[in-house]
């Protein structure tokens, strides 16, 4: 007997379109049917939703955000179970986040951690394994010490010392490598995130400890993803600005310029090919990172990356003015030109997603560190929120046609899936996956005005309130269970459950 249907609504996947009805039972799709052809005899105890004048698409899987983020000595408004409000009202019934990892602690403390964390939200989730700094700048500076002193001294016993930091040093990072064919295998985490800058907090990974982890991720079938912006180029900048008084937000772009990311990319780009390993980018923003993707891909480099929906809709335009302030992010806003690119890239399929990097604090959390001072874009904590947004502004581009919406379902529901390692569990609507539904209203128009949205109270602006578009999500479902229905919030649903996930 099927616990669902569906019936009279129109449903959209990545390449066509069709009125269907649909039958779930025990959380799973078991049946897509022409209109009024589901089994009757299955109907007689199930519940009929009508989506008759209604859009159906497979839910959205949000691959990219940061929940509960310690940053600057604060921590997001966001936990998971308002997360997963904010989540279903934009669509989503999957979320993948980061493991909260400092240098010296196991990957496997951190993932079992964030795992816990996770257990409160509502939507199905997982995380990226994130991997810092593989060893604590004490014993980093201890072994250069040791080296310089007996360089000097060539005596024994400073020899020995050198030997002692050394062994230290190859022990710690071959504790953590050994963990990664547990994270991968046991943990069904297939996906790591390495960050090529940030080397005063001490998560930038040195580059030949980035080959050694890009390596064992490669062997055990994993993929690492990047946070890729020069470190020397930013941290040159940030003297060379603070000294010219160049501090207040409008500044914040040149000093991390395009060159600052796409450089990070195309080395990466040349560790992949030199090791033959798959690499994925996260937040990509630059025409030159584009360019030297593509070009990897015509190589035959297996690289995918992302860029997120900030990129896409704001620019660099956005950080002039007392406002500016809230649209700080690393990598920072963009030209139109760089924004004309990613439409392209993600056009030509060089970009295969579009996720949120939601992370969001208030406006009072990101002044609070200025105190009564100047302008300092080295000061404010950086994030913004998207994770609710993100439907509607990509149904803005829909209506824009920047792109079709085949390719809403392909960005924002399969591509996640698939890259991810969930697919055909997530990102479809087919026979035999979870009943992961997301029905809108294709008339009415959403809107993103701060009332509209339904982030903590304490928030007090919305980033995105000039965009709308034709478009409302009316229920989101997520394994068979309506975590909104016909607009309301369903707070009696069940908690979601942790995905394993597995990529080829
Ligand atoms: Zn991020």
């Amino acid at each position: 007997m099927y616990d669902l249907a569906i019936v009279g609504g129109l449903l959209i996947n990545s390449t066509s379109k069709s009125y269907k009805d649909i039958a779930i039972r025990d959380g799973k799709i078991v049946e897509i049917a022409d209109q009024g052809y589901l089994d009757k005899n299955q109907l007689s105890k199930a519940e009929i939703y009508n989506a008759k004048g209604k859009r159906i698409i497979p839910a959205l899987v949000e691959p990219h955000m940061h929940i509960k983020a310690p940053l600057g000595g604060t921590v997001d408004i966001l936990d998971f179970d308002s997360a997963s409000k904010c989540a279903a009202f934009g669509g989503v019934t999957t979320f993948i986040d980061f493991t909260s990892t400092l240098p010296g602690v196991p990957l496997l403390q951190s993932v079992e951690e964030r795992k816990t964390e996770m257990e409160k939200s509502l939507l199905d989730y997982s995380c990226h394994c994130k991997v810092v700094s593989l060893i604590t700048p004490e014993l980093a500076s201890e072994a250069m010490i040791a080296e310089w002193k007996y360089s000097q001294s060539k005596d024994p016993q400073d020899k020995a010392k050198v030997l002692e930091a050394n062994s230290l040093i190859e022990k710690t990072i071959n504790d953590r490598l050994e963990e990664i064919p547990k994270i991968i295998k046991n943990e069904g985490i297939p996906t790591f995130k390495l960050f090529m800058t940030y080397r005063k907090a001490s998560v930038m990974i040195d580059d030949i400890h980035l080959l050694k982890v890009l390596d064992a991720v490669k062997k055990n079938g994993g993929r690492c993803g990047f946070h890729a912006e020069n470190n020397a180029i930013a941290e040159y900048n940030e003297e060379i600005f603070a000294r010219e008084g160049k501090l207040d937000w409008k500044y914040f772009p040149e000093y991390k310029p395009n060159l600052c990311e796409s450089e990070a990319v195309n080395r990466v780009l040349h560790y992949a090919e030199l090791l033959e390993a798959p690499v994925y980018f996260f937040h990509i923003s630059t025409k030159e990172s584009v360019e030297f993707i593509r070009q990897a891909q015509k190589r035959g480099v297996d690289v995918i990356a992302e860029t997120c929906s900030h990129y896409l809709m704001l620019n660099k335009s956005y950080n002039i003015g007392e406002d500016g302030i809230l649209y700080l992010m690393s990598p920072p806003l963009r030209s139109e030109e760089d924004q004309q690119a990613l439409w392209k890239a993600l056009d030509d399929g060089t970009l295969s997603l579009v996720s949120s990097d939601n992370c969001t604090f208030t406006r009072k959390q990101k002044e609070a560190p200025l105190g009564n001072g100047p302008n300092d874009f080295r000061k404010p904590i950086s994030g913004i929120s998207g994770i609710e947004e993100r439907f509607t502004l990509m149904r803005w581009a829909v209506e824009q046609q920047k792109i079709t919406e085949h390719q809403f379902v392909k960005l924002l529901c399969e591509n996640p899936a698939k890259i991810f390692g969930c697919y055909p569990q997530k990102g479809c609507i087919s026979v035999g996956s979870d009943a992961d539904i997301t029905i809108f209203d294709p008339e009415e128009v959403s809107r993103l005005e701060r009332s509209d949205l339904h982030y903590p109270e304490e928030l007090e602006y919305s980033i995105y309130r000039e965009f709308e578009a034709k478009g409302k999500i009316v229920s989101t479902i997520r394994r068979g269970e309506f975590l909104v229905k016909d607009g309301l919030f369903n707070s009696e649903a069940s908690h979601g459950m942790f995905i394993k996930r597995v990529i080829s």
